[in-house]
């Protein structure tokens, strides 16, 4: 099956209880050639479970980042989560902070590229675009 590699973009600000730096997983992208529509935001399951699953990849230093990615819970309807909690307190944010984090990052106050790696290009083409919708700018 082919394959293209992703990446996982993530945003460092602090813990709003206990301050520590948190990396917050907020999207995917593919690493080569992307187009601003097939930015992924990583707030429905299928996007946070490929997001987990390149953080964890065994060669990289990411694995914490990977464990600090929740699933929406069940009861919780509507389209905004923020799948990020707090490794060093389990803090678990709402959706605005993560929608915080975006309005910082269109302001091109920079993000952080935490992991690539290679996924099915038919699970690609499932999630791209999905989430909220935005449009990536950088490209
Ligand atoms: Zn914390």
């Amino acid at each position: 099956m082919s394959s293209l590699q992703v990446d996982v973009l993530a945003y460092e600000a602090p813990c709003e209880q206990c301050s520590f730096p948190l990396w917050w997983v907020f999207g995917l992208l593919p690493s080569y050639r992307p187009s601003g529509e097939e930015f992924t935001t990583t707030d429905f399951p299928e996007a946070v479970a490929m997001a987990r699953s390149i953080l964890a990849t065994p060669n990289g230093d990411t694995a914490d980042i990977a464990a600090q990615l929740h699933d929406r819970p069940a009861w919780q309807r509507g389209r905004s989560f923020n799948p990020n909690r707090c490794s060093a307190c389990g803090h678990h944010a709402d959706w605005h902070v993560l929608d915080a984090i975006f309005t910082r990052v269109y302001h091109h106050e920079g993000w952080i590229y935490a992991a690539a790696g290679r996924v099915p290009v038919p699970e690609w083409r499932a999630i791209r675009g999905r989430g909220q919708g935005i449009y990536w700018p950088y490209c």
